[in-house]
């Protein structure tokens, strides 16, 4: 069997049109949906995906906004700033760019989002109310996945899924997600003895462990669709994911390639939440 290779830029174009159109209907009350993101220090890969983000949002008409800090500032300023932020009209969604400085209390930043602006979907109560299926704002990865595979037709319910990596921001939202999808879920962490025992039993095998090659074409069953979310730079400068991609792609079903897979749905999600909370706040959708 040869897997489908999906083809995450040309899903991520589709809901980004879809919100193109989204955000054109909500001029008709006013309203340009307002992303605020918030960045302290100078960590080079944080700046880039902010740069990205800033740059995707203005693409579909949102308005981005980004507020960038020196590692040194008190983290009183930054709460301050989401405190206005968060009665701010203009701005329906509020990001803080992780990781933080090490003096940085992150709970108590992301906690202090409002819960109607978490695009980002890290607050506590976006947290729990994934575990009932109620959730305000999925978070974006996972919640990309769970496009891609709508996208794809690829059944969820009754499906044995196991997800390899138990993160807060991806692991553990996704097997939620696909829980509430009705799947049966099994995560896997670094300490899962014999990960090869549990991947094999996979319909859906969702990798997020950040360890390339940790999916070998034996550890997969024949016609599995395989969503590889890892992503990890090589010695010699080449960008992979957690899958063996050569091997798998000759057994799964479906594949996502690195890059060029899951990464593209991660920031068109975040717009997705955005102007699904401009929308709130216009009041045309609950
Ligand atoms: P993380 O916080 O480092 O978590 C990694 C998870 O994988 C942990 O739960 C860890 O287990 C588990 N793990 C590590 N080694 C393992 C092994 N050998 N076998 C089984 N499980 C193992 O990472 P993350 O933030 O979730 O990100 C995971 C990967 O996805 C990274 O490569 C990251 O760059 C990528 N990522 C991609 C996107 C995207 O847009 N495509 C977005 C976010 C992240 P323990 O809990 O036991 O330590």
């Amino acid at each position: 069997m040869v897997a489908k290779i999906i083809d995450g830029k040309e899903v991520a174009a589709k809901v980004r049109e879809d919100c193109r159109q989204r955000v054109e209907a909500l001029g008709a009350f006013g309203t340009r949906p307002g992303l605020a993101v918030i960045i302290v220090g100078d960590n080079p890969a944080s700046k880039v995906y902010v740069a990205n983000k800033a740059k995707a949002c203005s693409e579909v008409g949102l308005n981005s906004k980004v507020h960038a800090f020196p590692a040194e500032t008190e983290e009183a300023e930054v709460l301050r700033l989401i405190d206005t932020l968060n009665h701010d009209p203009s701005i329906h969604g509020i990001l803080v760019q992780l990781p933080l400085p090490p003096n940085y209390n992150v709970r108590r930043i992301l906690e202090t989002i409002s819960r109607d602006k978490d695009v980002d979907g890290f607050h506590l109560y976006n947290v729990g109310a994934l575990a009932v299926g109620s959730s305000i704002f999925p978070p974006c990865t996972p919640y990309g996945v769970s496009k891609i595979l709508e996208h794809e037709h690829i059944e969820v319910a009754g499906q044995n899924v196991v997800v390899v990596g138990a993160s807060n921001i991806v692991g553990k939202p996704m097997a939620l997600m696909l829980m509430q999808k009705d799947a049966t879920v099994c995560i896997c962490h670094a300490k899962t003895r014999d990960l090869a025992q549990f991947t094999i039993l996979a319909d859906i095998l969702v990798v997020a462990a950040g360890r390339p090659n940790l999916i070998l074409p034996q550890m997969v069953k024949t016609g599995a669709a395989v969503i590889d979310v890892g992503i990890n730079r090589l010695p010699n400068g080449d960008l992979v994911g957690d899958v063996d991609f050569d091997g798998v792609s000759q057994k799964a079903s479906h594949i996502t390639p690195v890059p060029g897979g899951v990464g593209p749905m991660t920031v068109t999600m975040l717009i997705e939440n955005t102007v699904q909370a401009a929308e709130r706040f216009v009041g045309i959708k609950g």
